[in-house]
């Protein structure tokens, strides 16, 4: 099969419906919205554009289901994720496709993101059988505390574009695995990841109801009456942190459970003593995964004075090396940006700091042709007041600038209102230790450039986000706690 043949298919074997109480159907005002290929701003397809109604009908669906679902054995709700992991590691190389075509990414980081998102089924079908609760008596020795652990019930899940794929199955599986019905609301310019994912499940046996999918090129009004509905009673997003700030203000209203994966500013400090080799390749993977469109993408490289120039030359050359394309394309390994806004704010930040008195390493340019493509660029001697080191850059630029001592190292990190992850490289363990303890951050890469793991609780602190996905702890985010106070 030619490239553009197999292309073609991936795209068509995926439904361009909604899927709303087990059945795909058509928006009902007909309405479709256009899925772009961010490498060659060409249409690939058009998918159904839902109306309020629509999402109306989706919680409905859920709501319908709640009891039963809840009610459902635990073997079962494990069996079907376990289902749904493998058939997606069968399908990984198509599915892998089909993402690199609607958000541009590589095709070996989008086949990264299968494995990585089939694997939250595989933990989550685990947990289904690890749903715990307590007994204990009273202090008095009269009665007894019993501790039941409960669905929290039907749950809307919000996800981003930039990893399409991971961020919808770290949420539907915890949210399977409890006993919960959702409705999905995929973001506008990656829905096909999952419609297919809505596929899968349904092949593998999900029952209809329990995970109903929203595409909408209006996601405000599609949304927006779902949680001012008393039936909906959980809130899962994962965004920026503008809108997320916005949805917890909407979720007062009804008290809703909330989480929230927002955004980040990652500090990655370096210090003398460090394995200066893995500090390069571990900035490599933290800076350019995703071509830096992550919310743990280091944003921000503060390096001891005596190891500063050699890092920053070093990482520009290895960033300089790296050849930029269509996703598609043997030895790429840096794909366009999501899209024309995302890449001028990327060059606006840059501009920025080359005003301010920054030093060109690399990069910085706007390739000819079409594409979001953006070079990868190296910054040194970044000055402090530097917009690209206080927001969030999401895109392939690393601006680099050096600290004085431990105590200031902590304190430049901690200079955000952010606080999702850090990342540390130092060969001294007494540093490591309290440097991780020092840091305001959800999570830490401790000499090491990535830290997403499907058992481990992944989250930020301060405006980065509220809770956490994956681990045990992610489960728990889709139970309720319930007392019974029993008297014997
Ligand atoms: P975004 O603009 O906040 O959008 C995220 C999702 O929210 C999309 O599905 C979007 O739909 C939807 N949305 C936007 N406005 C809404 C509203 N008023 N009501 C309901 N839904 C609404 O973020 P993004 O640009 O897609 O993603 C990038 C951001 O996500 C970055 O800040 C990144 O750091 C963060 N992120 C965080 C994590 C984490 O785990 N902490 C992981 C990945 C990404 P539309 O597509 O229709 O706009």
């Amino acid at each position: 099969m030619s490239i553009a043949t197999e292309e073609q298919t991936v795209v068509d074997r995926v439904s361009k419906q909604l899927y709303i109480g087990g059945e795909w159907r058509d928006a009902s005002g007909g309405g479709t919205l256009e899925v772009i290929d961010p490498a060659t701003e060409e249409p690939l397809c058009e998918v159904a554009d839902a109306t309020p109604e629509d999402a109306a009908a989706a919680l409905d669906a859920a709501v319908d289901k709640r009891a039963e679902w809840a009610a459902s054995a635990p073997n079962d709700r494990a069996g079907i994720l376990w289902k749904a992991f493998e058939l997606m590691m069968e399908r990984a190389d198509k599915l892998a496709l089909l993402m690199t075509l609607e958000m541009g990414k590589p095709l070996a980081e989008s086949k990264g993101e299968i494995v990585y998102a089939a694997d939250f089924f595989r933990w989550f079908s685990g947990e289904a059988l690890r749903i715990e609760g307590g007994y204990k008596q009273f202090a008095t020795g009269t009665s007894r505390v019993l501790v039941m652990k409960q669905p929290v019930g039907p749950s809307l899940l919000i996800t981003p574009w930039n990893f399409p794929m991971a961020m919808g199955t770290r949420k539907v599986g915890p949210a399977v695995a409890a006993g919960c019905t959702v409705v999905m609301k995929p973001a506008q310019q990656t829905p096909l990841s999952m419609l297919a994912l809505g596929q899968i499940l349904e092949e593998a046996g999900l029952p209809g109801g329990v995970f109903n999918i929203v595409t909408t090129s209006s996601s405000g009004s599609t949304t927006g009456p779902l949680i001012q509905d008393p039936r909906l009673r959980k809130l899962s997003f994962t965004g920026s942190t503008e809108v997320g700030r916005r949805l917890i203000e909407a979720s007062a209203q009804n008290v809703l459970k909330v989480s929230m994966e927002l955004g980040g500013n990652a500090p990655f400090l370096i210090f003398e003593d460090a394995d200066l080799d893995a500090a390069v390749e571990g900035a490599l993977l933290a800076k350019m995964r995703n071509m830096g469109e992550a919310c743990t993408s280091a944003n921000r490289f503060h390096v001891a004075e005596p190891v500063r120039e050699e890092f920053a030359r070093r990482l520009g050359e290895k960033m300089g090396a790296l050849k930029f394309g269509r996703g598609t394309e043997e030895d790429v390994k840096v794909g366009p940006l999501i899209d024309q806004p995302s890449r001028e704010k990327v060059a606006e930040l840059v501009q920025d700091a080359l005003d301010k008195g920054a030093t060109r390493v690399v990069g910085g340019e706007i390739p000819d042709g079409r594409g979001y493509f953006y070079a990868p660029t190296v910054l040194d001697e970044v000055p402090e007041d530097a917009r690209v080191l206080h927001e969030e850059i999401f895109g392939p630029v690393a601006p680099v600038g050096v600290f004085s001592s431990e105590e200031d190292a902590i304190a430049r990190a901690n200079d955000t209102e952010y606080g999702l992850v850090a990342y540390v490289f130092t060969r001294d363990i007494k540093r490591a230790i309290r440097v991780c303890e020092g840091l305001d951050t959800g999570m830490v890469g401790l000499n090491q450039g990535m830290v997403s793991n499907a058992g481990a609780p992944f989250g930020g602190v301060k405006q980065s986000g509220i809770g956490r996905e994956g681990g045990h702890q992610g489960l728990e985010e889709f139970l309720e706690t319930k007392y019974v106070a029993v008297s014997l």
